[in-house]
């Protein structure tokens, strides 16, 4: 299929292009490389650097490429930064969204994947969480990827789009060959955190020790970017015609802030800093998906669940990019070096 992937240069998005083109899709990615980086970009895609607020665009771009499918990834995506400017969230996430599905029926493209998240529930009231959970956002970025997710519910219904739901739990990892990875700025999650920390000796902070859970840190459900970017393209390939499909995407198994640390410490070979801190605002203590749901529809399967493989990947990228696509450096000592 010809795909049009928005946000194909960022974090998700990068391994989700390669996933594609691995698998024989042909892939023109529109990012406006506000967050994401050229050089993420698989060098078989055609990068087009503009905005899905761009409507013109859009269009041109979807005729042009004769585009048969969307996956939607760009997206502000940091929950504190939504709180603070919320117009930035709501215009990006869901205005632009809406452009774009808007761009799709002018042009005749019916079908979508799109990037959502596990946090349109909001607090959880049962766990695991599945996707018959109440959708109750409490902070505006979750506000608005649920405002885009009716938005585009109610285009399957009227225009015969056919559109594929995925709420992501805790992505981390990298490319098993280490070459793209993640690299946000400022960094807000809890491995590359602690990677960053472990490669440059500088202290971890755990946020909140005082949550009801075994070691009084929050829990999280982590699932390896590249078996998120498989499920998209699984997704695709198997979209119903004039459905709107909801799938969680997490490996259904909790881990500890301590236990991560602890995972990491132990793929690092070293022991780290930790400060206790005081919790952080909006952290709900316990998200963990039950994916039952897209293992039976869409037989996914995760190749990298242990959090072992997850930390190793993304220590594989971090050490040898420290300065993430600004800068990679070779750890292997090269012969006759000195
Ligand atoms: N966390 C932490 N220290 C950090 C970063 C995160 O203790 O430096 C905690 C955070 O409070 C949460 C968990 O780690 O309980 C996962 O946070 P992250 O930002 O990675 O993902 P979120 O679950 O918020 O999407």
């Amino acid at each position: 299929m010809r795909v049009l992937v928005t946000g194909g240069a960022g974090y998700i998005g990068s391994h989700a292009v390669r996933e594609l083109i691995n698998e024989g899709h042909s892939v023109t990615v529109l990012d406006d490389l506000s967050k994401g980086h050229e050089e993420a970009v698989d060098p078989r895609a055609t990068l087009i650097r503009g905005s899905t607020a761009n409507a013109d665009l859009l269009r041109q771009r979807l005729h042009a490429d004769q585009i048969e499918a969307v996956m939607h990834f760009a997206a502000n995506i940091e929950v504190g930064e939504s709180v603070l400017d919320p117009a930035r969230y709501y215009r990006n996430n869901f205005v632009n969204t809406l452009t774009l599905l808007e761009a799709m029926v002018s042009a005749g493209v019916k079908r979508l994947v799109f990037s959502s998240t596990a946090a349109v529930y909001g607090n959880p009231e049962e766990r695991p969480i599945d996707e018959l959970h109440r959708s109750h956002p409490i902070n505006p970025y979750g506000r608005t990827k649920m405002m885009a997710e009716l938005a585009i519910e109610d285009f399957c219904h009227a225009y015969g789009m056919s559109a594929t739901i995925l709420r992501y739990f805790n992505v981390a990892g990298a490319s098993s060959d280490a070459t793209i990875g993640e690299d946000h700025e400022p960094e807000s999650h809890l491995i590359p955190r602690i990677l960053r920390a472990a490669r440059d000796d500088s202290e971890v902070k755990i946020f909140g020790t005082d949550y009801d859970t075994a070691d009084g840190t929050c829990i999280r459900d982590y699932v390896h970017v590249v078996d998120l970017a498989q499920a998209h393209v699984l997704a695709l390939g198997q979209l119903r015609e004039g459905a709107c499909q909801v799938y969680n995407i997490g490996s259904e198994n909790g881990f500890s802030v301590r236990e991560v640390i602890a995972a990491c410490q132990r793929v690092v070979g070293k022991k780290l800093k930790v400060i206790e801190d005081l919790r952080r605002p909006g952290d709900p203590s316990v998200l963990v998906a039950s994916s039952r749901r897209i293992r039976e529809d869409l037989g996914w399967r995760a190749r990298y669940p242990e959090i072992r493989t997850i930390v190793q990947h993304a220590w594989h990228w971090h050490s040898t990019h420290p300065l993430g696509y600004r800068g990679k450096i070779d750890l292997v000592p090269q012969e006759n070096s000195y």
